[in-house]
């Protein structure tokens, strides 16, 4: 028997009750922003989340308030390649592949990247909704954000931040002169105010979006919480539900979660590796890892 130096390195120990659980199949997987920091998108709410320089821009202010839509745009129209040319990473694979072999009832995910779409599980419930749509407020026509900034660019053709303003995870500091200086364009409809369709703090998630999300996990024969630690109440409601259906909840992060009284699994692993040993384990079940 030979076997594969890569495969014989000693990888992540699945806990067994968790092959259990997704053996089982009909699982509902519920993501968080952990999941995408192997793709360089930094988790803001996570352990990295001190590393943010401003504070999150509200509903109230995307919406009320016109010098803070200016600035989101101005800070957004420059961070926007970071997000649009991130890549799936092993976490989001596996996913997918978990999803391929039968074994889910769905995903749900609280990311905006639309990482887990370009990774092949087109059918995840965007929960907070994707950065590449733009909303009017108005009239509520949707666009994709790839027209938008190119518009941007046709109308904003000098707009150069010094260098250093743009970090690598695609956040951006500017001046108030810079942000100023940003020329933002309306709803070519109505002329209405645009912003990304997704839910900033301080909205609500559509009522509909989230009845879907019940109805899976009550379908379900257990809930798999991937990189969230579930602080945000629209993500957390879905734990407190599989909890008081008695399902099993297991919860692989990074850290302490909102839910860790409620979870039946808890696995502290970083996710890509994490998640690709459990695929390996559930495809061959008659020949464990070596782990030695
Ligand atoms: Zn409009």
């Amino acid at each position: 028997v030979s076997i594969d130096p890569e495969r014989s390195a000693p990888g992540p120990r699945v806990p067994p009750a968790l092959s259990a659980v997704l053996a089982t199949g009909s699982v509902v997987v519920l993501t968080g922003a952990g999941l995408s920091t192997e793709s360089g998108i930094p988790d803001y709410r996570g352990p990295t989340g001190a590393a943010r320089r401003s504070a999150p821009m509200t509903h109230q202010e995307i919406s009320r308030d016109s010098a803070a839509r200016q600035r989101y745009w101005a800070r957004s129209f420059l961070g926007w390649p970071t997000i649009r040319t991130a890549e799936p990473n092993d976490g989001h694979r596996a996913v997918a592949a978990l999803s391929a072999a039968g074994l889910l009832a769905g995903v749900i995910t609280q990311n905006v990247d639309g990482l887990h779409r370009k990774a092949g599980s087109p059918d995840a419930i965007e929960l907070h909704g994707s950065l590449d749509r733009v909303i009017c407020l108005s009239c509520r026509e949707t666009a994709p954000r790839a027209v938008l900034q190119a518009e941007l660019a046709a109308a904003n053709p000098s707009f150069q931040p010094r260098a250093g303003a743009i970090r690598p995870d695609g956040d951006v500091d500017l001046t108030a002169d810079m942000v100023r200086s940003f020329q933002m364009l309306d709803c070519e409809s109505c002329g209405g105010a645009l912003k990304p369709d997704v839910v900033f703090f301080g909205d609500s998630v559509p009522a509909d979006r989230v009845a879907a999300c019940f109805a899976m996990v009550d379908s379900a024969s257990a809930l798999l919480v991937l990189g969230s630690s579930l602080t945000v109440y629209s993500g957390y409601r879905f734990a407190v539900r599989a909890h008081r259906l008695r399902l099993p909840i297991a919860i692989v992060n990074a850290g302490p979660t909102r839910a860790d009284h409620l979870a039946t699994i808890r696995w502290e692993a970083p996710l890509g590796p994490a998640l690709t040993a459990l695929v390996d384990n559930l495809r061959s079940p008659a020949m464990p890892r070596r782990t030695g």
